[in-house]
């Protein structure tokens, strides 16, 4: 994915122009930091753990990205996704840099006691680097709210002071922000209306994945009259048998009884199971991919009958496949965009954070739907994936050289 993502960019770069002092401190982090973690074991010994935090760019704001905890986190995956989120945040135009962290370990290996005393000893190790106005995190894979509340709770001792700005993505009870949970489906959903609107794109929706963020949005998109054609998970696709819509509210439930779709199918005569790739060439308006990176390739891309695709994954469209959709007039809206709904309510809790104050759950939809629509105008051009990378690349840009203009 992190090929991908370069060649994306270079694609961005490719034919446009920005001051090259600008260039070449985009194209290196402003700060690496690697920290070894040492964590008493329930067994009682100690076993040092690798964490990373990666400030890549803080010329809009201080840096903001999540944590990840997973066993293949690397150094050049951190650095990479930093670079994203310094993209993302720019794009949406929210006041952030671009930062990222992550703990090379398989959490499924851990007691719920280990898990705290690495989240406290991650927090303890990026004291000196983090704050609220300097470089704030947040939940990523396998991270979640209680790692959250660890970190804030062991930061704010160390500093003797309360400062729950310092982490977003906390339980509400420690500051967190209504509406986070779907944060994210709820930002694609304003996107989809917002092109749909303006480009009169039908709403027979398939999208791929049903964890936090597929099935929120499957629920808004039955909830706004879209037709909702499959859904899947890692076992398969779901269909009405012949075609006819979901009925989101059984699939939910047979889900949650059955565990996996292909289980749900062998149970349920109304319902079909088909293979993943067989989703993607459905006959539907709208794809969102939100489950895996790199589904969408050069050898499925073809099979495609959707007038739009929303990337609600990250990094779901391989440049080549980006290519050939292109060339078949496939609208594609960048998951820079597309999920940025996520990091615009953590922006949201930051400034609640900051202020003292909660917003009501509507003023937090409001602010989403205001700040993700205004980030879609004036994308036109081919590629939508290009016209986003340039218009965020150009605003980092515009403050770097703002910040080293030499007169
Ligand atoms: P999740 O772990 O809750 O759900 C993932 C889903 O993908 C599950 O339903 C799983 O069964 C399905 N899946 C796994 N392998 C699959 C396969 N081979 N084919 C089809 N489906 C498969 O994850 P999530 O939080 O819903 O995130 C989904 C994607 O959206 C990820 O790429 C994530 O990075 C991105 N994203 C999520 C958020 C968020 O706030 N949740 C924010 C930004 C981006």
């Amino acid at each position: 994915m992190l090929q991908e993502t370069q060649k994306q960019i270079e694609r961005a770069y490719d034919g446009f122009s920005i001051d090259p002092v600008a260039k070449a401190i985009l194209d290196e982090p402003q700060r690496v930091i690697q920290a070894a973690i040492p964590v008493r074991m329930d067994s009682g010994k100690t076993k040092v753990f690798t964490g990373y935090r990666v400030q890549y760019n803080n010329a809009r704001g201080p840096y903001k990205g999540g944590i990840r905890f997973a066993p293949d986190v690397s150094m050049a995956e951190v650095k990479a996704l930093s670079y994203l989120m310094a993209l993302k945040c720019s794009v949406v135009d929210i006041p952030l840099g671009g930062g990222k962290g992550g703990v090379s370990v398989n959490t499924k290996e851990l007691s719920k006691d280990e898990l705290e005393r690495l989240s406290r000893g991650y927090a303890r190790a990026m004291a000196p680097f983090i704050g609220q106005d300097i470089d704030i995190p947040a939940p990523d894979m396998y991270t979640n709210g209680q790692i959250m509340a660890w970190m804030v709770d062991e930061y704010e001792t160390i500093k003797g002071k309360k400062e729950p700005g310092v982490i977003t993505g906390k339980p509400l009870a420690l500051g967190g922000s209504k509406g986070r949970d779907w944060a994210t489906a709820r930002g694609a959903f304003f996107v989809m209306e917002a092109m749909i609107a303006k480009h009169g794109f039908g709403k027979r929706i398939a999208i791929q994945g049903f964890g936090n963020a597929g099935v929120h949005l499957a629920r808004l998109c039955v909830t706004h009259g879209y037709h909702l054609k499959a859904v899947s998970d890692s076992s398969g696709a779901l269909v009405g048998q012949d075609g006819e819509d979901l009925d989101l509210t059984m699939v939910e439930q047979l889900k949650h009884e059955f565990k996996s779709f292909a289980a749900v199918a062998k149970q349920t005569r109304s319902l079909k199971l088909i293979s993943n790739s067989e989703l993607f060439g459905l006959d539907v308006d709208i794809l969102v991919p939100a489950a895996l990176e790199k589904q969408i390739t050069a050898a499925n891309a073809s099979t495609i009958k959707a007038q739009m695709i929303v990337e609600v994954a990250n990094g779901p469209t391989t440049h080549d496949a980006d290519l050939l959709l292109e060339k078949q007039g496939v609208l594609v809206v960048p998951d820079i965009i597309a999920n940025a709904g996520g990091v615009i309510v953590s922006y949201l809790e930051w400034v609640q954070n900051r202020q003292g104050l909660a917003m009501t759950a509507e003023e937090v939809d409001t602010r989403l739907k205001q700040t993700i629509t205004a980030s879609l105008e004036g994308l036109e051009g081919p590629s939508m994936r290009v016209a986003a990378l340039r218009k965020a690349i150009s605003r980092i840009a515009e403050a770097i050289c703002l910040r080293h203009a030499s007169g």
